[in-house]
């Protein structure tokens, strides 16, 4: 209570030069002023006595719900917070249903981040999950681990052996990964870890692609025939490999499988010290400016209040609602993801001086990176039109609607039997790698995903434009780019108010590699223009849908990218490094944030370098990784 009573104490003194009365009136003040003042200003001298929760640890997606369920696990008292409500319902169980959750509006929210920069002007529909679990519930469930050389990288950064590959894929894999499509002969898979990870389970694991329909079998050998694949998986030991994508799906049950069941897993183990918190939104981190101590945080109760929801007030401001603070004895940490981490550090004092001050935020900690070097991993479509309906799997798929209320026949067969149904997968027909000049040996840019919809990608209005054409009468090929370099992007808020959502500049090809990237995706598209005209395949193809004929040249291929790109992997906004050398780096590589005690980072935003093709694998890993640093330093 030392800074809130000290204006009292100025104020009584200044009192005594004025009337008795005057006295009487501001005394009786006191008691309406201190609570007053407590929940406006609130500090860390309260924290002692009000203190419950040994950890407090804000948002319950992957790298929250990893961190926060470890730490319960070794018996430390956590209090988890999520603004989002507990929901676990048929679409966000329905792996093929993993595009239609975006519908739910209670638990989704949408920003519009700029594809370049403001002055551009492109904005593009960019989901995330506010729901227990995070992302991971709405996600499209791709389960992928990253390339050992970017573990390595991050060790090397950080000067930190313990993200060397050997201790990542040694140490902490084993304790993520459940793998339910590896064979029983397998030796260097992990079966043992808490995220189920499956091929889609009406596949059944097979060594050989198995692949009964005529046109997926002829496109797979049009595919071997340039790209020299084995169809026996087992043997395509190297990068240059088709895959079955793994997926977070349980494999005997057919539903997803990921930070939601885990968080309800452990609350079951510990129910008298792991508490969970939802529809509570984090306002602001409460630190002591002159100690730099990290205490608690204040926050608000109710739902949809961020202002990315759909369902939230525009006029909703701080200043009107009840606000209250909880403390914690030993650790904050921040959770929120690559745009509500810094938004949360930069509204409590952390981030860059200038855009602070320009807001009239008491500046704790100047932090210059806090909300830079935001990546992303580029993706295009490219999309043939089919000549017939094809039945590309081998389980019924026809007529599947992706309707959770009328009579969906996809929807019949998977409530039937789980297992047997194209729903228990996120609708991925097989994966393969490629690399396009400049090639990096056991490193390829770029995965694909065969998919038999019109999917342009995420972006306004996309599953009410993809839902006019019937699934299986398109194949895309969705091309992700996993090596990106740009870390031009950025997030920065733009008031003091909790619930507006900050400005996302994306910066997409605006490095110096740029150029490279675009042309990737050129070659590409060249690659699957002959794929798709010049092999067997070509008699199942009616015609050339995204780009379209109209994109020849280079150059036009490079507009329609221009056109076409998006991505749903943001990243990397509070990075880790070297915080000696780094004035940009806002962690250390135990996701301590630089300057202030008590206070880590645990989500997307901490990875330097945007991970692997799919992020959750990696950040799974790395939360079990700074699990570890912090039950180390509270034993030590
Ligand atoms: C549509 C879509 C498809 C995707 N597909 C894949 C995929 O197939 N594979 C893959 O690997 N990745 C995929 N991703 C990305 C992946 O899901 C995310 O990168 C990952 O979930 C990020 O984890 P996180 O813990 O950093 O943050 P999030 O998962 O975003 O979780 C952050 C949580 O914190 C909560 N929170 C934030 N701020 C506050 C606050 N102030 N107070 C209280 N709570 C707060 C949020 O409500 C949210 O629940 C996809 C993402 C989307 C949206």
């Amino acid at each position: 209570m030392r800074t809130d009573i000290s204006p009292l104490i100025s104020v009584s003194v200044l009192a005594c030069t004025f009337t008795t009365i005057a006295v009487v009136i501001i005394l009786s003040l006191i008691p309406v002023y201190l609570p007053t003042r407590q929940l406006t200003v609130p500090d860390c001298a309260a924290r002692k006595a009000a203190s419950v929760y040994d950890y407090i640890v804000v948002g319950s997606g992957p790298g929250g719900s990893t961190v926060a369920t470890r730490l319960a696990l070794n018996n430390f008292s956590v209090l988890l917070i999520e603004a989002g409500p507990d929901y676990d319902g048929g679409d966000t169980r329905t792996p093929g249903f993993w595009a239609q959750t975006q519908l739910n509006l209670p638990i989704t929210i949408n920003f519009y981040p700029y594809l370049y920069s403001k002055e551009n002007d492109t904005t593009i529909l960019y989901p995330r999950g506010m729901t227990l679990g995070g992302s991971a519930q709405l996600n499209a469930l791709v389960a992928m681990t990253v390339n050992p050389s970017e573990w390595d990288n991050i060790a090397a950064i950080t000067g930190d052996s313990n993200w060397s590959s050997q201790n990542m894929i040694g140490k902490y894999q084993p304790l993520v990964e459940n793998c339910q499509y590896c064979l029983n002969n397998d030796t260097d898979t992990n079966k043992n870890g808490w995220a189920d990870i499956s091929a889609p389970a009406y596949r059944k694991p097979s060594p050989q692609l198995n692949i009964t329909n005529p046109a997926i079998s002829t496109l797979f050998e049009a595919i071997n025939e340039r790209l020299n694949y084995n169809p026996n998986v087992n043997e395509n030991k190297s990068y240059d490999s088709w895959f079955y994508l793994p997926q977070s799906i349980n494999q005997d049950e057919g539903i997803r499988s990921s930070t939601y069941k885990r968080i309800k897993t452990v609350q079951s183990l510990r129910p008298s010290n792991f508490h969970i918190w939802t529809n509570t939104f984090v306002t602001k981190l409460i630190i002591d400016p002159t100690t730099k101590n990290t205490c608690g945080v204040q926050y608000v109760k109710g739902s949809n209040l961020y202002k990315a929801s759909p369902l939230a007030s525009p006029s909703l401001n701080i200043k009107n609602v009840k606000k209250s603070v909880i403390y914690a004895k030993r650790e904050i940490i921040v959770s929120g993801g690559q745009w509500l981490s810094p938004q949360l550090l930069q509204l409590s004092g952390i981030g860059d001086r200038t855009l602070l001050e320009k807001l009239g935020i008491p500046v704790i900690q100047d932090l210059p990176g806090v909300g830079k070097n935001q990546q992303e991993h580029s993706e295009i479509s490219y999309i043939v039109k089919l000549k017939t309906n094809e039945n590309i799997y081998e389980s019924n798929n026809s007529n599947c609607i992706f309707n959770k209320t009328s009579n969906d026949p996809c929807l019949i067969d998977y409530l039937n039997n789980p297992t047997a149904s194209i729903y228990s997968s996120n609708l991925n027909i097989f994966s393969i790698f490629r690399s396009a000049e400049p090639i990096v040996p056991n490193f390829p840019d770029s995965v694909f995903l065969f998919v038999p919809q019109r999917f342009t990608g995420i972006r306004t209005n996309w599953l009410q434009t993809m839902a006019q054409y019937p699934f299986g009468t398109y194949l895309t090929v969705d091309i992700e780019l996993g090596r990106n370099k740009n870390n031009l992007g950025n997030v920065y808020i733009q008031s003091t108010n909790p619930f507006d959502t900050p400005l996302i500049e994306m910066k997409h090809f605006q490095d110096e590699n740029g150029p490279v990237e675009v042309n990737q995706f050129i070659q590409h598209i060249r690659f699957l223009r002959d794929l798709f005209t010049n092999s067997q395949f070509s008699k199942y193809v009616d015609y050339e849908d995204l780009p379209g004929s109209q994109f020849q040249t280079d150059e036009q291929l490079s507009a329609f990218i221009y056109e076409y790109v998006w991505g749903h992997h943001a990243c990397c906004t509070n990075k880790m490094g070297n915080t000696e050398t780094d004035p940009l780096a806002v962690v250390n590589s135990k996701a301590q944030v630089k300057g202030i005690n008590n206070l880590r980072i645990c989500d997307i935003s901490i990875f330097p370098v945007i991970p692997g093709y799919y992020p959750m694998v990696p950040i799974f890993m790395a939360a079990e990784k700074i699990a570890d640093d912090i039950i180390i330093a509270a034993k030590s």
